[in-house]
């Protein structure tokens, strides 16, 4: 058994973890990241769009890191911008998830931060107010790792919930879920005639960062057309199908439309009963589009290398973001960073998606207070397990506010452990303005604590 010992210890290398990662060995922090899969990235390397960096009134507020990740993809030919959109949200941010990784994982590197790939933490030991120790299962058995401040960035909150910290599971006593997908990937289609048979509306048009004519970069739709063949088939149990798709390429698409209801992602039995479901719903979708759908004629059809997992645990933290906070578009003085995409929840039930606008000027706080545990100081838990309620959650888990949450979360434990303390005890004021000093979006509010802004 090794022993490993570090400033800041990030568990999970999802948006999240990368974000927190990168920010806290900028800031000299000697960082340990803990991944199990062999890549970083998450369900970001499935190829799904960065939701949402512009509020539905068209004003971008996520800044910082989050934008310096598409600065770097757009340099590289893996996402175009932030693309207008007259859909459910104002713009999108279509990214290849490929590239995703690739750079990402440079971009730890770059920084100093040290991945352990393969490494599944599977115990922690607390002492008083404080993670002592967490334990990972890793090649050549089990190994010990001490940090002075551990980030949860697990999706699930499994470090949190190994520690004892309270949390909820989806909507309520009956926690139903939403469901767990799987995305496809499609190689060889026309995406202008996809998206004129399924497209609701305008595709979101974007030209390449190479140049060239605009391509379909991002639409929403349904199968209603293919209705009868559908339910005839048994393909989907449900008439008028959701579907989103995106891509960054010509003859690339990422289609988003497959679904298991009412499964748990944290019980490894359920995980893996998933992981067999969709991956044979993924190969009758694709032969489905083939045979029915113009545009697929051609197509070769790929399932992505993770499933999916929308929802499942929610620590209950020092603050606990509400509906009203989320749907009345509040602000906090420990925000840590502003985001906008809208209340977006695929019902337990029946996996259609169901979207709420922020209100007030479209985009919300996420106070600190929400990734801070009531009873430990040293544990931050960022992403999607942040303290939210099933309604809050809807607009938290997307990847522009894991992104945020993952900044905000490294920079802290970083100073925090520079100055031989804890992350639950900082200064709210103090990384507030480090993240303002990185161009994180802080509100008007904060306007007059930085001039570097835009
Ligand atoms: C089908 C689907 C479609 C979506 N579409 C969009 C979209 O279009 N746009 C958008 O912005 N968002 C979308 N989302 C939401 C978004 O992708 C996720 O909520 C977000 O990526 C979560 O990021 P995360 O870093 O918190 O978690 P994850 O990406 O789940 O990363 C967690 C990481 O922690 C690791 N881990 C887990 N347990 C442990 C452990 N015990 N020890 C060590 N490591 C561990 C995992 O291997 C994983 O890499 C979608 C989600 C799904 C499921």
């Amino acid at each position: 058994m090794a022993e490993f010992d570090c400033d800041v210890a990030v568990i999970g290398g999802g948006v999240t973890g990368v974000a927190a990662g990168i920010a806290a060995a900028r800031q000299g922090a000697r960082t340990l990241l803990l991944e199990p899969r062999p890549f970083v990235g998450g369900n970001a390397t499935t190829g799904l769009c960065l939701h949402n960096y512009v509020t539905r009134y068209g004003r971008q507020v996520v800044f910082g890191l989050a934008q310096e990740i598409v600065d770097e993809l757009i340099a590289m030919g893996g996402a175009v911008g932030h693309v207008p959109y007259e859909g459910f949200t104002s713009a999108v941010t279509p990214v290849d998830g490929n590239y995703f990784r690739i750079k990402t994982t440079e971009m730890l590197a770059r920084a100093g931060v040290q991945v352990l790939y393969g490494a599944t933490v599977v115990d922690v030991q607390t002492r008083g107010r404080g993670i002592e120790s967490l334990r990972f299962a890793a090649k050549g058995g089990l190994h010990a790792l001490r940090a002075r401040n551990v980030i949860d960035a697990t999706g699930d909150g499994d470090i949190a919930a190994m520690a004892g910290v309270p949390f909820r599971k989806g909507d309520g006593p009956r926690e139903r879920m939403q469901p767990i997908s799987m995305i496809l990937h499609f190689h060889n289609v026309d995406t202008r005639r996809i998206a004129a048979e399924l497209g609701e509306i305008a595709p979101a048009m974007a030209s390449r960062p190479e140049g060239g004519e605009p391509i379909p970069v991002y639409f929403n739709g349904s199968f209603s057309k293919w209705n009868d063949a559908i339910m005839a088939e048994g393909l989907f149990p449900n008439r008028d199908r959701h579907v989103f798709f995106n891509t960054v390429w010509p003859d690339q698409i990422n289609v988003n439309t497959s679904a298991v209801l009412d499964l748990d992602g944290t019980d490894p039995v359920q995980l893996s009963r998933a992981t067999v479901e969709l991956t044979a719903q993924c190969a009758r979708i694709g032969d489905f589009l083939k045979r029915h759908v113009p545009g697929f004629e051609h197509s070769y059809c790929i399932p992505a290398a993770i499933p999916g997992v929308r929802e499942s645990r929610n620590i209950n933290g020092r603050y606990q973001l509400s509906d009203e906070d989320v749907l009345e578009g509040r602000k906090f003085e420990d925000t840590i960073g502003q985001v906008c995409f809208p209340v977006d929840i695929h019902a337990p039930e029946s996996s259609q998606a169901i979207f709420h606008q922020i209100g007030g000027d479209g985009a919300f706080d996420i106070p600190y207070r929400t990734m801070l545990p009531a009873d430990y100081d040293n544990l931050v838990v960022a992403g999607r397990c942040v303290s939210a309620t099933h309604v809050a959650h809807g607009a938290t888990r997307n990847m522009a506010p894991c992104l945020v949450m993952g900044e905000a979360a490294g920079t802290a434990a970083a100073m925090a452990s520079a100055a031989g303390g804890q992350a639950g005890t900082l200064a709210v004021q103090a990384l507030q303005d480090e993240l303002l000093k990185n161009r994180v979006y802080l509100g008007e509010a904060f306007a007059h604590r930085t001039e570097t802004h835009v």
